[in-house]
């Protein structure tokens, strides 16, 4: 018998299309909304945004998928398992408690927040430290009847899975992992979902949605069992309840042992993970008595998908089963809502673009086809679309994609050893013994981003702007230079943010008008978009950097950022490699280093914060990707002179693991994050026997605390302990943005004179 074809939906962006969720947050937490106006407002949006689903047509429809900030913390919050600081509850936290876990208050720091898996979004940590579990509210059957009620559908609620929940929470302040420790947890957990799933079955419930993306993180067999356990446990007490054991962003390992796990649905996400789902399901096939529900759409990208051959992906797996639901890869809250804003991308970018409503809409289209439907038109709109973006003169860079063609026989290396350009940069620097820098960034005070926004609407001349924002780099610079420090930085004011002003300056970037997606709480983030060719256009850093020069007779770092960090905080293109996009920015930003270079920049720092946290989620990809990283990094500084001085910043001290990838690198010199977390990372080096120079942050920019001299001082002594004195440089954990003007000055006058203490005590040994 073959059965109907349905579309399904894992999750739906919450921020509001014209993010009036993060507007209605922002007045609350302000004072200026009452928790009743809250409350209304947001279930507004709420039915709004699941009218929509219910009209593009979609079969079957996520709730209780909303949040007043974070789906973590909402699980964690309904089961009492927030950290004990704010209290224990007995009934439902009210708006105003749930905000001091999410956000701290006076008396509380807030509840940790991480990021979550390798994607740009922060989940709160949940905490079990003597805890006591309770249901303190069923959120999931509340929503289902409110959907129920306003729209009368059979909605599925999703709910994260007690092993995922426990996996991602700590536990003595650290994660939990082993396999006492989940069940001991899960003992008294379980039970909490056992009677969620209880009431929701009584009421009338179809189906669940169980998000349990940790199974992609497991490797064996046996680590199934805490998830196996769960779900028995549920099967037997809510029989009636039909389960969809949800995973996403990347392929099961276990596959024969997972998918014979008894549910009635099991999502795969056929996305992302290399392929290996599909590879698993044509070699073990996937059992008769569940349904397939096939994430083939991408739910963390925004290119229209060739619905042609995601029809064909389909069949292959309707070969295997019958019984298969089309779905987005993982939950759209990753994606931003709707394209309709995007009336600045030219039409052949607009007709790739696919945001979280385009995509419904292609489900659907699938959806139909594979019912039988004809979809003719549809599928032939979306060659015609993707045709023509793939044509556009953007994506059809001859020069570009000629120098990305020929590079693979190309070697990037500096000229010399680093051994022997330490010796030729030193003779051009004249540095010091424990010299001292900062990472980049000052202050962005309220005046620089008043004058920036007037300047954006209009109301500040460009020379207005410019002149005002030379004048707080030559007021930098002599703070820089009263307080002693050895080489200057311009202070980035110019920059909002270090991805976005590189994507302003580059061809082949779109700066979205309204593409905002939800990095964590109210904060919206924008990823620019990688849709053609990247280019060089004109040098970007070279004047302020320049201007900087020309005001000081100390040395000015020149700053960029590296291209792994660009594409990591950007959508990219899915049509070539991600490789090869990021070369094509490498071999941008080779350019611009060289020009530097001969504006007689000294030296030039490009920043690769997030080369850690791009790491796949499985070990055996690390390598490809590092690789990949190194060689991008390396087209990017390998154009210089040996006198020119390379370092590259990067703002985690997680390092054991990638350390032989940082000396790879060939930057002369490192600069690291490091006082949170001294111990780890001493020990890193101890073992690694780094040759080159390196720079260990010595205080927390991230807290407006004051750190003392005494306190830096133990810091850099500590650093020494491993790494010569002269390899070794004083700085900042990272760049000084988010502080104010007194408490930066008061911090590196006390960085300076704890670096002139151990000087000292060098020099007299
Ligand atoms: N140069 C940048 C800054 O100082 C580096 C930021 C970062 O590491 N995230 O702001
Ligand atoms: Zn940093």
């Amino acid at each position: 018998m073959t059965h109907k074809v349905k579309s399904s939906n894992l999750g739906y962006p919450r921020l509001g299309e014209q993010r009036e969720w993060k507007k209605l947050l922002e007045s609350f937490w302000k004072g200026n909304t009452d928790t009743e106006t809250f409350e209304a407002t947001a279930k507004n949006l709420r039915i709004a945004n699941l009218k929509k689903q219910i009209d593009f047509g979609l079969d079957i429809i996520p709730v209780a998928d909303n949040s007043n900030y974070d789906h973590v913390l909402d699980t964690a919050a309904a089961f009492n398992l927030i950290p004990t600081r704010f209290g224990s509850y007995d009934r439902p936290l009210t708006l105003a408690e749930y905000y001091s876990v999410a956000r701290g208050d006076k008396n509380n720091v807030a509840a940790d927040m991480t990021k979550w898996f390798n994607i740009n979004y922060h989940y709160t940590v949940p905490e079990f430290d003597n805890t006591v579990p309770r249901l303190l509210e069923n959120r999931w059957l509340k929503y289902w009847q409110e959907a129920k009620d306003e729209l009368n559908i059979n909605g599925k609620p999703v709910i994260v899975g007690p092993v995922t929940l426990i996996k991602l929470g700590k536990l003595n302040g650290d994660y939990v992992t082993s396999s006492e420790d989940i069940n001991r947890l899960l003992d008294n957990i379980l039970p909490l979902y056992v009677q969620v799933f209880k009431e929701l079955q009584d009421a009338g419930v179809e189906w669940v949605q169980l998000d349990e993306p940790t199974l992609v993180k497991i490797s064996d067999e046996t680590e199934v069992s805490p998830y196996r356990r769960v779900i028995e446990a549920l099967r037997f007490e809510a029989p009636k309840l039909n389960i969809e054991l949800q995973t996403y962003f990347d392929s099961i390992d276990p596959y024969e042992a997972v998918t014979a796990l008894p549910v009635q649905a099991i999502g795969l996400d056929f996305v992302h993970g290399y392929g290996e789902n599909l590879t698993h399901i044509r070699e073990f096939g996937f059992p008769e008595d569940k349904i397939l529900a096939a994430g083939v759409i991408d739910g963390h990208n925004i290119w229209a998908a060739r619905l042609d051959e995601k029809l064909d992906l389909l069949k292959e797996l309707q070969s295997v089963t019958n019984k298969i639901w089309v779905q987005p890869s993982n939950t759209l809250l990753h994606v931003p809502i709707t394209k309709r804003y995007e009336t600045h991308a030219s039409p052949e970018l607009f007709g790739g673009l696919a945001f979280a409503d385009e995509k419904l809409q292609e489900i659907v289209v699938l959806t139909r086809a594979l019912n039988g439907e004809d979809m003719t038109q549809a599928f032939r709109n979306n060659t015609a679309t993707l045709r023509a973006l793939n044509n556009s003169k953007e994506r059809n860079n001859d020069q570009v994609q000629a120098a990305i063609a020929s590079l693979s026989e190309t070697e990037f290396e500096r000229k010399s050893s680093y051994a022997q350009r330490a010796i030729t940069q030193q003779k051009r620097l004249q540095l010091p013994k424990l010299p001292t820098t900062t990472i980049g960034s000052f202050p962005q005070s309220s005046e620089v981003r008043a004058k920036r926004a007037a300047w954006r609407k209009g109301n500040l001349s460009d020379e207005d702007y410019q002149v005002f924002i030379e004048s707080e780099t030559k007021r930098w610079l002599k703070i820089q230079e009263d307080i002693g420090l050895d080489v200057l930085v311009h202070g980035e004011f110019e920059r909002t943010d270090m991805v976005e002003y590189f994507g302003q300056k580059l061809d082949g970037f779109y700066a979205t008008q309204n593409g905002w997606v939800q990095s964590y709480g109210s904060r919206g983030v924008r990823p620019p978009v990688i849709f053609g060719d990247v280019d060089y256009i004109a040098p970007i850093t070279v004047e302020a950097s320049q201007f900087a020069q020309a005001h000081t007779q100390k040395i000015v770092k020149g700053m960029l950022t590296a291209p792994l960090t660009i594409i990591n905080w950007s959508f990219v293109r899915d049509d070539i490699s991600r490789a090869d996009v990021q070369n094509q920015i490498a071999l941008a930003l080779r350019q611009e280093v060289i020009n530097l270079e001969k504006a007689n920049i000294e030296i030039i720092q490009v920043d690769e914060p997030a080369l850690r946290e791009g790491l796949p989620l499985k070990q055996r990809h690390w390598q490809n990707y590092l690789d990949e990283a190194v060689y991008s990094f390396k087209i990017t500084t390998t154009g210089v002179r040996d006198d020119t001085q390379i370092h590259t910043h990067m703002c985690y001290s997680d390092f054991e693991d990638i350390i032989d990838t940082i000396s790879a690198l060939d930057a002369d010199v490192i600069s690291i994050e490091t006082s949170r977390s001294h111990g780890e990372i001493i020990s890193a080096f101890e073992d690694a026997d780094y040759d080159k120079q390196i720079g260990l942050g010595v205080y927390d920019i991230h807290s407006p605390r004051l750190p003392s001299v005494d306190e830096i001082a133990e810091n850099i002594r500590r650093g020494l302990k491993v790494i010569d004195d002269s390899q070794f440089w004083v700085n900042p954990d990272c760049g000084l943005k988010t502080r104010n003007e007194e408490q930066t000055i008061a911090a590196l006058k006390n960085l300076e004179a704890a670096r002139n203490i151990v000087l000292a005590e060098i020099s007299s040994n």
